[in-house]
């Protein structure tokens, strides 16, 4: 049996010139735990084209959801950008990773800090039933350089919050804290100085982080990362992996070159 799916196209989403998101068909053999990342990509002469991926729909949707970045020079993304509904992508059987909640030790509060598409993965588990059955509060917060780049604000700020099964969960556990960076915006500032300044959590009338009690997800770029995993390590955070559940887990939402 071939590794990959054909999958088709169904809609694409243009949030920005850097950032686009869309869905495609999904084969029913392929299972998934929320927050996993799989291979995707294109056919380019004959030979697949791939690189990995979040998968930003939960695992009960009869879709794939994806959300990418579009970099011109990029062998994959300057071709993906430009698929349109009706077009095939190949889609990896195996999805893997570490931002699945089993992976954590039980807690009270789930943090899911991201940064640009590293939200994706985010958005998978955000609608996902049983998160909000293990925690009893989870916090969304997503970084980005410019508004237009807070891609799913409407779909968590308005579409969750009212969902037809999801809504009473989202609109009483779920607190989304967008945050800008490089434009004038109601929350500005980079993850790591609002959680070192305390700014987050007064602002979400929260404690500050605790690793008895909270549990953390962290997806984005390898600078944030590396900046967080220390914040959280000085604060005794224990890292967990796909052998030993801890207080937080790490996915690179990108390699750097
Ligand atoms: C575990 C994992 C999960 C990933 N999930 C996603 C995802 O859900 N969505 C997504 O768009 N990408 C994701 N990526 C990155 C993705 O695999 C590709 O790098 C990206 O699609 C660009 O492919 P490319 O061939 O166009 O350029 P590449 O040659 O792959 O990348 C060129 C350069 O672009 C920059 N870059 C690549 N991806 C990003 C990004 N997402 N944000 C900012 N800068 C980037 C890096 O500096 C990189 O070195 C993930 C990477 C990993 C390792």
């Amino acid at each position: 049996m071939s590794a990959f799916n054909e999958e088709r196209v169904l809609s694409v989403h243009h949030w920005t010139d850097r950032l686009f998101s869309f869905t495609t068909t999904r084969d029913t053999s392929m299972r998934f735990s929320n927050g996993h990342f799989t291979m995707i990509g294109l056919r380019v002469d004959g030979k697949p084209l791939l690189r990995a991926y979040s998968i930003a729909s939960a695992n009960y949707e009869d879709h794939l959801e994806f959300l990418s970045i579009k970099i011109d020079a990029g062998p994959l993304t300057s071709r993906l950008q430009h698929i349109q509904p009706g077009d095939t992508i190949i889609v990896g059987r195996k999805p893997t990773g570490t931002l699945v909640v089993d992976y954590l030790l039980p807690g009270k509060r789930l943090y899911l800090f991201s940064t640009g598409t590293g939200l994706a993965p985010f958005m998978s588990i955000v609608r996902d039933p049983s998160v909000y059955e293990q925690f009893e509060q989870i916090v969304l917060v997503h970084g980005v350089r410019i508004v237009d780049e807070l891609a799913y604000n409407d779909v968590l700020t308005q579409y969750l919050p009212n969902h037809e099964f999801l809504g009473d969960m989202v609109s009483t556990q779920l607190l989304y804290y967008p945050t800008v960076t490089r434009e004038d915006f109601k929350t500005q500032g980079r993850i790591p100085d609002l959680i070192t300044s305390g700014k987050l959590f007064a602002d979400l009338g929260l404690p500050d982080l605790d690793p008895k009690e909270d549990r953390v997800m962290i997806c984005g770029s390898p600078g944030m990362l590396r900046d967080l995993k220390k914040l959280l390590e000085d604060r005794h955070f224990d890292e967990g992996n796909t052998s030993t559940p801890g207080a937080f887990v790490i996915e690179r939402a990108f390699a750097e070159q």
